[in-house]
């Protein structure tokens, strides 16, 4: 029998027998402990169940439980249980699609006449729950395309064979669990007894293929983990974030609405979220005077010709409007708000001497995207960038993006996120521009982070084809992770557009231009704050501040005149003066999450006070309404004061 020789990375090597399962070869390398621990390996490039015979000299990395692959391979195995749950109980009116695992999860894809309901999960989990007690291995086979072609046209499944047509003259695997036989690649846990917590989520309508022309097909989505408790961690944690999600809050808070009859994706500000929009608009623009930037405005619409100059036309029609006819001229709506900065740079000649000119617009922007993939306020067909256009010298690039770093962890601070994942993408594949220029661009970015000491990981060819870039993902309370900002290096469009400068050799020289965006958009920043605060946003920029509520209508004059002192100074209040229960209007107020509100009896109207209620519960002593408008200006200020720039 030949021998050959493996090993794990770090450990020693062995000599074993040649097609031994890498399950057998794993119990010679590793202790019981850490055997326990493995669902699968690596060798070389490849992945592999623990069933695999190993019949080649092999440098193996065992795949954990506690790793992104280790949940991934059980997620995708719940997925086979689940399916053949649902053929179990339904029969085999039940064609079957596809199954992968998901962040956070998986689903598996159904044909079915009748509806899957939640009614349905039950019985579907109890099957699976048997399914994992009778303890089934996966078992793998691999088959010719002629032998995969005849299996699944017996079992009759028309998606299975569709992707077989995909797959001549490829490797065509099974994996069989008891009598259930799915077409898949793997790899899979060695058996269902593994699977020790999972749970059916939802049921969502998907197009075959993700194409809207193929068969609507029925979704189950599902999550498993290792153990009941992070299963139960991970139930609450979505428990947790369909109580803060946004669009039900938006609608609760009052803050937006969207409508058929306006079109999907498209936002309507109700008062009180374009109150919430004005203040983070005005603190926006503030911050960005004070740093140096100015401010700019642009038209919505343009000639066609100057986005064929820019290259949108080609490398991104598919995101924008059709064109309209305007004097015969044709005009497109915006996607991006960059060639107009270019128009305003161009309006002038360039001396190096104005470098850098920092210009920063909330500029509104169209892009088309599917009907399916708009989210609430996170995806959207028109939307407000926190945009800016720097026009720099070479020399002051890596100044600049430190400055913009410096700005932007700042506002990020500011609204209440201070954890951060930072990428730092470098050179695609495709790219225009010289090799000396993207990395001397990469490497002031890196100084910068560096320089800034922010820690950072590097997505290799992930820079946009004009240059490198910057991404910061916020966390949140519940620690999702968010993109949020963006700093570009572009050496495209000053090229396209011919930008230049007269340097100080008196010749003329092309700028670097950055493209940044701190928040995103307003749109998707206001959707994270929602969700982030729960709707109970600070002080500072929360819609409305204080309502006033009276005790009885004797106090209604008073009230009024303290509601117009109170507005004159700026302060965002409302008033409640219906004839009903204080503890009812109280109540109210919670719901509405306003911070304070202001009680008002007959000892308030004779002392011309104001009692304040804290949402805590708790009433401060009465004071004087100049008083409570020092307090919350103070308050403001100093949430607006934090540390960080
Ligand atoms: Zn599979
Ligand atoms: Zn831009």
């Amino acid at each position: 029998m030949a021998e050959i020789t493996v090993k794990i990375a770090e450990g020693e090597e062995l000599q074993v027998k040649a097609g031994l399962p890498l399950k057998e070869i794993l119990a010679e390398l590793l202790s019981n402990k850490q055997r326990k621990q493995v669902v699968g390996a690596h060798i070389g490039a490849e992945t592999f169940d623990l069933t695999t015979p190993v019949s080649k000299d092999a440098l193996i990395t065992p795949i954990t439980k506690d790793s992104k692959e280790g949940l991934e391979i059980l997620r995708h195995s719940t997925a086979h249980i689940m399916a053949k749950a649902v053929r179990d109980l339904y029969g085999k009116n039940v064609k079957i699609a596809i199954g992968p695992s998901i962040e956070n999860g998986f689903y598996y894809d159904f044909l079915r006449d009748d509806t899957f309901s939640t009614d349905d999960f039950e019985a579907i989990e109890n099957r699976m729950t048997e399914i994992v007690k009778e303890r089934h291995t996966f078992i793998r086979k691999e088959l010719t395309f002629e032998e995969a072609k005849a299996l699944f046209s017996e079992q009759d499944e028309i998606y299975k064979l569709e992707l077989i047509d995909g797959l001549e003259g490829e490797t065509i695997t099974t994996y069989q669990l008891d009598d259930f036989i799915d077409l898949c690649r793997g790899p899979h846990l060695p058996d269902t007894s593994f699977v020790q917590a999972f749970k059916l989520l939802r049921v969502a309508g998907a197009y075959w293929r993700g194409d809207e022309n193929n068969d609507v097909l029925q979704r189950i989505y599902g999550t498993a983990f290792y153990d009941k408790k992070a299963l139960k961690k991970h139930l609450n944690a979505l428990e947790e974030a369909k109580k803060r999600d946004h669009r039900r809050l938006g609608k609760e808070l009052d803050l937006f609405t969207m409508q058929d009859q306006i079109g999907p994706g498209l936002i309507l500000w109700q008062p009180k979220g374009a109150q919430l929009r004005r203040l983070i608009e005005d603190y926006w623009k503030d911050e960005h005077y004070k740093s140096g930037y100015e401010l700019l405005y642009t038209p919505h619409i343009a000639r066609q010709d100057l986005w064929k100059t820019s290259g949108h036309l080609d490398f991104y029609s598919e995101n924008m409007y059709s064109s309209m006819d305007i004097d015969d001229v044709a005009y497109q709506l915006k996607p991006m708000n960059c060639p107009f900065h270019i128009g305003v740079y161009n309006s002038h000649k360039r001396s190096y001497r104005e470098f850098p000119l920092r210009w920063a617009e909330l500029g509104t922007v169209y892009r088309y995207e599917r009907a399916g993939a708009l989210h609430g306020l996170l995806r959207v067909r028109g939307f407000t960038q926190d945009d800016a256009h720097i026009f720099c010298r070479p020399d002051q690039l890596e100044e600049e993006i430190f400055n913009i770093l410096s700005l932007n962890l700042h506002i990020l601070k500011t609204f209440g996120f201070s954890e951060y994942d930072i990428y730092l993408s470098t050179k695609p594949e495709k790219y225009v521009g010289d090799d000396t220029n993207w990395e001397k661009a990469t490497n002031a970015l890196k100084q910068a982070l560096e320089k800034r000491g922010l820690a950072y990981a590097i997505d290799p060819g992930e820079g946009v084809f004009y240059g490198p870039k910057i991404d910061i993902k916020i966390k949140d309370q519940l620690g999702r992770s968010w993109q949020c900002s963006t700093i570009q290096v572009d050496f495209n469009l000053p090229d396209r557009f011919e930008l230049s400068y007269t340097g100080a050799d008196n010749r003329e020289h092309q700028p670097i231009m950055i493209h940044r965006a701190l928040m995103g958009s307003l749109e998707r920043f206001i959707g994270v704050l929602i969700e982030h605060y729960a709707g109970k946003f600070p002080l500072w920029f929360t819609p409305v501040q204080a309502r006033i509520l009276n005790i009885t209508d004797d106090q209604v004059t008073y009230c009024e005149k303290v509601y117009h002192t109170i507005r004159a100074a700026g302060i965002r209040i409302e008033k409640d003066l219906r004839n009903e229960k204080l503890n009812y209007k109280i109540r109210e107020a919670q719901v509405a999450k306003i911070p304070y509100m202001l009680i008002i009896g007959e000892k308030e109207k004779e002392s011309g006070t104001v009692t304040v209620r804290q949402q805590d519960g708790k009433n401060l002593p009465p004071m004087a309404v100049a008083e409570f408008i020092d307090k919350v200006n103070e308050e403001c200020r100093q949430a607006k004061d934090v540390q960080g720039k």
